[in-house]
C-alpha cells in the first residue's frame, strides 16, 4: 500500500533553489523538519553554476561558501574591437559538490527520490503513489510552462577538456566574442579549472530553443585547435537553452489563484538578459530562512509579492534583451555587448547581479547606439 509521510516543509524539486533553501533552513532553523522531493538521482542535476562575488551580499556568503569548487580573482572579455581584464572575482560550483553538501546537511529520510505527479499547497503525490503532507509547500521545480512569456534563448554546450599541455589561462574568459557570429550573438566561455583542464562553452543567443549538440561539439573542437590546444579527454559535458525574457506579464506566469508558493526559475526569479538565477536563489533562500512562519499561506504571502516586485524591477533587462534580439542583424548583435563592456566595472557587476541603478541604466542607454537607431527605438517600444 502507498505510504503517507508528514513533514513541516515540503520542497518540490532538489535543484539549485530547492537545495539552497534546505541548506539555509538547516543552518538557521534546525527545528524545522523538511523533505525535498527530487525526480533525478542527484540533487542539482548536471550543472556548473558560476557567479561573481558581487552577485552575493556579504551576509549571504556563508550559505554559498561550502559549495564553491573554483575561485578566481578576476576575469576577462574579448571582442573584435577590444579586450579587457576585469577585477570582478568569479566562482564556480559543480553540481557534484552541491549534491554532496546538501545531502550531508540533511538526514537521509529528508530526501525522497521520486517524480511529483500532483502538487497543492498542503501535499504532493508522487508517481509511485506516495503522498507527502506538509504545513508548507514550496514549488522549486525549475522552468515550467513559459509559453505566456516573450522569450529568446541563450543556448550552449560546454565540455570540460583535459589538455595534453597547459593552456596558460589564469582567469575565466566570460565572453570571447572574437569568434564567428552565427544566427545571434555568439561567444565562447572559458573556465580554467586547472593548468591542463579548461571548461569550454560555446554559447549563442537565438530565437529558437532547439540546439544542435554535434554542431556545438565541432565548434568547441575547432576553437580548441585554434588556441593550439590538444585535447586528451573530454571529462564532462552539459548543455542548455536558458530562457531570455524579452517581455511578459508576471500575473500570467504566476496567476493569483495558484496558491502553491514558488521559488527559482518557476517564480520567474532570474536575470532576464542572462537567464541566470543563482543570485536570486541565494537571496530567496535567506529570505525564507528568516520567515517566522513556514506555512504555505505565509510563504505565499511573502514569496509572490517578492517575485512580482523583482519581475517589475527588471523591465530594463527585458528591454535590453529585445534590443539584443531585434535592434540589429545577427552578425552585428555583439556590438551591444562590446559597447557595454567599455563601461565601468561597478556598473557591470550590478548588471549581472540584476541590481542596476537608474544611473547605470541611463549610462547603458545614453549615447549613439552601436546598432541602427530606428531599430533600437522600435525594440524599446515593444514591452507588454
Ligand atoms: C547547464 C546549465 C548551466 C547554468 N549555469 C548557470 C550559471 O552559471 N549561473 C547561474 O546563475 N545560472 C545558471 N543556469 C541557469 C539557472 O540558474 C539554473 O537553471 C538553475 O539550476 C535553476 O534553478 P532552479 O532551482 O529554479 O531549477 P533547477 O535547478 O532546474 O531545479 C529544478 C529541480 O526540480 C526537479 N523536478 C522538476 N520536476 C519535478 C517533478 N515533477 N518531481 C520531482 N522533481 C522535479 C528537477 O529534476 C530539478 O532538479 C544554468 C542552467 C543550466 C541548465
Amino acid at each position: 500500500m502507498a505510504q503517507t509521510l508528514k513533514t513541516d516543509l515540503l520542497i518540490a524539486g532538489g535543484g539549485l533553489a530547492g537545495g539552497l533553501i534546505a541548506l539555509a533552513l538547516r543552518a538557521r532553523r534546525p527545528d524545522v523538519t523538511l523533505t525535498i522531493v527530487e525526480a533525478g538521482e542527484a540533487l542539482g542535476g548536471n550543472h556548473i553554476w558560476s557567479f561573481f562575488d558581487s552577485d552575493i551580499a556579504e551576509t549571504e556568503r556563508g550559505l554559498i561558501a561550502p559549495l564553491i569548487c573554483h575561485h578566481w580573482d578576476g576575469n576577462e572579455v574579448r571582442f573584435p574591437g577590444h579586450a579587457r581584464s576585469l577585477h570582478g572575482a568569479y566562482n564556480s560550483i559543480e553540481s557534484g559538490r552541491f549534491n554532496q553538501v546538501v545531502r550531508a546537511a540533511l538526514p537521509a529520510e529528508a530526501i525522497v527520490t521520486g517524480r511529483i505527479k500532483a502538487l497543492d499547497a498542503q501535499s504532493a503525490t508522487l508517481s509511485d503513489g506516495t503522498r507527502i503532507e506538509a504545513g508548507g509547500v514550496i514549488d522549486a521545480r525549475g522552468v515550467g510552462d513559459f509559453a505566456m512569456l516573450e522569450l529568446g534563448w541563450q543556448k550552449f554546450l560546454g565540455q570540460l577538456l583535459r589538455l595534453e599541455a597547459p593552456h596558460g589561462l589564469t582567469r575565466p574568459v566570460i565572453m570571447d566574442a572574437a569568434v564567428d557570429q552565427g544566427d545571434g550573438y555568439r561567444f565562447v566561455y572559458l573556465l580554467p579549472f586547472g593548468p591542463n583542464a579548461v571548461f569550454v562553452e560555446d554559447t549563442y543567443y537565438s530565437t529558437t530553443s532547439d540546439l544542435d549538440a554535434d554542431e556545438l561539439r565541432d565548434r568547441i573542437a575547432r576553437y580548441a585547435a585554434e588556441q593550439g590546444w590538444t585535447i586528451a579527454t573530454i571529462e564532462r559535458e552539459e548543455q542548455a537553452a536558458l530562457p531570455i525574457a524579452m517581455g511578459g506579464n508576471f500575473d500570467a506566469l504566476w496567476p493569483v489563484r495558484d496558491r502553491v508558493p514558488r521559488v527559482g526559475m518557476a517564480a520567474g526569479l532570474f536575470q532576464p538578459m542572462t537567464g541566470y538565477s543563482l543570485p536570486d536563489a541565494v537571496r530567496t533562500a535567506a529570505l525564507i530562512a528568516d520567515l517566522p512562519d513556514l506555512s504555505s499561506r505565509a510563504l505565499q504571502h511573502a514569496l509572490r509579492p517578492y517575485a512580482r516586485k523583482a519581475w517589475e524591477q527588471r523591465g530594463f533587462y527585458r528591454l535590453l534583451a529585445r534590443m539584443l534580439f531585434r535592434a540589429a542583424d545577427p552578425p552585428a548583435r555583439y556590438r551591444l555587448l562590446e559597447r557595454f563592456y567599455r563601461l565601468d566595472e561597478g556598473l557591470i557587476g550590478r548588471f549581472y547581479a540584476g541590481r542596476s541603478t537608474w544611473t547605470d541604466k541611463a549610462r547603458i542607454l545614453i549615447g549613439k547606439p552601436p546598432v541602427p537607431l530606428r531599430r533600437a527605438l522600435g525594440a524599446i517600444r515593444e514591452d507588454r
